[in-house]
């Protein structure tokens, strides 16, 4: 399959790994959009928040914790940081396997632009 997050999870293309197991994986963002910017994916090709089946709750579940785990291990889970998922056009979504962003390291404003 011709998708980006897909071949890093085949290790077929480079990244700055956080975490790992068998259903997730942890990884820094390359174009960092604050001091601390990583992604959390499940391994599984899934490409937008529309396509999630019944059966993906569990590995959904683990993003948010694995998303914690990484924070506290860098210690930014104290002052605070930002989940975000981009779904489609409008949401921002440029890379179609789905993934949870995590921000940190200055205040983030709200609303996001
Ligand atoms: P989206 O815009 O789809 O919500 O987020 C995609 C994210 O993936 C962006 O923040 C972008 O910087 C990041 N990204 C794109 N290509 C790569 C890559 O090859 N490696 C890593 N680590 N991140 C990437
Ligand atoms: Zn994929």
């Amino acid at each position: 399959m011709d998708c980006l997050f897909c071949k890093l999870v085949a290790g077929e293309i480079p990244a700055t790994v956080l975490y790992e197991d068998e259903h997730v994986i942890a990884f820094e963002d390359i174009m960092p959009q604050a001091p601390e910017h990583f992604l959390v994916i499940p391994k599984k090709h899934i490409s937008t928040l529309n396509d999630l089946t019944d059966e993906d709750i569990f590995v959904m579940g683990m993003l948010p914790v694995v998303a914690s785990k990484v924070a506290k291990q860098k210690g930014i889970a104290e002052d605070g940081y930002r989940v975000v998922m981009n779904c489609n056009e409008n949401g921002g979504q440029t890379v179609y396997h789905i993934h949870m962003h995590v921000l940190a390291g200055r205040q983030l404003t709200w609303p996001p632009g």
